[in-house]
């Protein structure tokens, strides 16, 4: 027989399904996979059962229903300031890891480069190759995940086509500051390149800070695809309901490889995400407020147990160096370790990185029940100290 797609052979499953699989086995606290442990705001869910009996039960526009391209637009303008045209310039995808997949198709031909920032999304990576394209990879600085400038820079060439940036980020949950932002432009036209931005966690952002899309500096209007997921921000990450700012002549391509990948999303759900952006300022700023007190319930945790905890101002995760616990293995024998002896599950940060990767960080969710968090916490204390409490 001949062998199938080598690509794909060589990705394997992803960690996050293994790792959950794994806690399920040994019913451990799953701060593994990011996602949250309570339902979404329940206007949004009834939207959604109410748009499934009104008799819009068939294929929508490919470019998703006018509601929701209304509504994004209107969430641009909003948020951002940024003017969007809902029928030319939005599409609604199946979840954010289809706008990923689609703005690379859209943007991608084989030889192009395209600068990934390592720790990386595990998407990322397979689909520039799948596409033929080469990636330059370039290494965030812990434990403050700083952006090596030069090194970027570097990494940017005449066959640069584009840029991948997530911010915030998982799973560092580094914030890109408005200077990085500023180099980020400057480099993107001077090469004359693209961005995608994967901005999935752009209202779960920390301590005041403000998500700054890099679509909305000057100049970058025209280079940058901008992809928000309603999973992150209505806490309803089965739902997969994504859509991509772009503008317009990409937007045609980005449409172009939606059609080829599932070509439309289910309707009933783009009708409830559609009221959900429209909820009031309100319910998108009290987001990060409550997550900020989970990770720091977390974070406290397990610097008590002994753990470094790196910074962490966006998305649902923290990383934490196990180095001062004295755990012999790396970083995948630590989170196998800790959900079959502890009954935590973590994410061995090692599965961002293609090769050579830190081997002494595990990445944990946050965005759980406060009571979880603390069993959790209690939980790796007893196993790690012995003590069950605080001292
Ligand atoms: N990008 C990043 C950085 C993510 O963390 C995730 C979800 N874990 C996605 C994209 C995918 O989002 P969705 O569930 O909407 O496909």
């Amino acid at each position: 027989m001949k062998s199938p797609n080598y690509l794909l052979d060589a990705t394997g499953t992803t960690i996050f399904t293994v790792m959950s699989a794994l806690a399920a086995a040994h019913g451990a606290i799953n701060l593994g996979q990011g996602f949250p442990d309570t339902d979404g705001p329940a206007d949004v869910i009834e939207a959604a059962a109410a748009a499934l009996k009104d008799g819009r039960n068939q294929y929508p526009p490919l470019t998703g229903v006018p509601e929701l391209r209304e509504a994004v637009a209107a969430a641009n303008r909003r948020f951002y300031g940024i003017e969007v045209d809902p029928n030319t310039e939005v599409v609604v995808t199946s979840g954010a890891t289809e706008a990923i997949t689609a703005c690379l198709m859209a943007l991608l031909n084989p030889g192009d480069e395209a600068v990934l920032i390592e720790p990386l999304f595990d998407t990322y990576l397979p689909v520039v190759k799948m596409l033929g394209a080469t990636a330059r990879l370039v290494r965030l600085t812990p434990p403050d995940w700083e952006l090596p400038r030069a090194e970027l820079a570097a990494a940017f060439g005449a066959k640069t086509k584009l840029l991948l940036l997530n911010s915030p980020m998982n799973p560092t949950g580094k914030v890109f500051s408005a200077d990085d932002l500023d180099f980020i432009a400057d480099l993107l036209t001077r090469h004359d390149a693209y961005a995608i931005c994967d901005e999935v966690y752009e209202h779960l952002i920390f301590d005041g800070l403000k998500h700054i899309p890099l679509m909305s500096l000057p100049g970058m209007r025209q280079r940058c695809v901008r992809i928000g997921s309603a999973g992150k921000t209505f806490s309803l990450t089965g739902w997969k309901v994504g859509y991509v700012t772009a503008p317009a002549g990409l937007a045609t391509l980005i449409a172009r490889a939606h059609q080829n990948l599932t070509f439309t999303t289910p309707p009933n759900l783009q009708r409830a995400v559609a009221v959900g952006l429209a909820k009031a300022d309100d319910y998108f700023a009290a987001l990060g407020i409550d997550l900020a007190a989970k990770r720091d319930i977390l974070a406290a945790g397990l610097r008590d147990i002994g753990f470094i905890v790196l910074p962490s101002s966006g998305s649902y995760f923290i990383t934490a160096d196990f180095t001062p616990l004295n755990f012999e293995g790396d970083d995948v024998a630590f989170c196998r370790h800790i959900t079959e002896h502890a009954g935590v599950a973590a994410i061995p940060v090692s599965a961002f990185y293609p090769s050579d990767a830190p081997t002494h960080y595990a990445r944990f969710a946050f965005c759980k029940r406060d009571t979880v968090l603390r069993e959790a916490i209690g939980r790796l204390r007893t196993h790690f100290t012995g003590r069950r409490a605080a001292e």
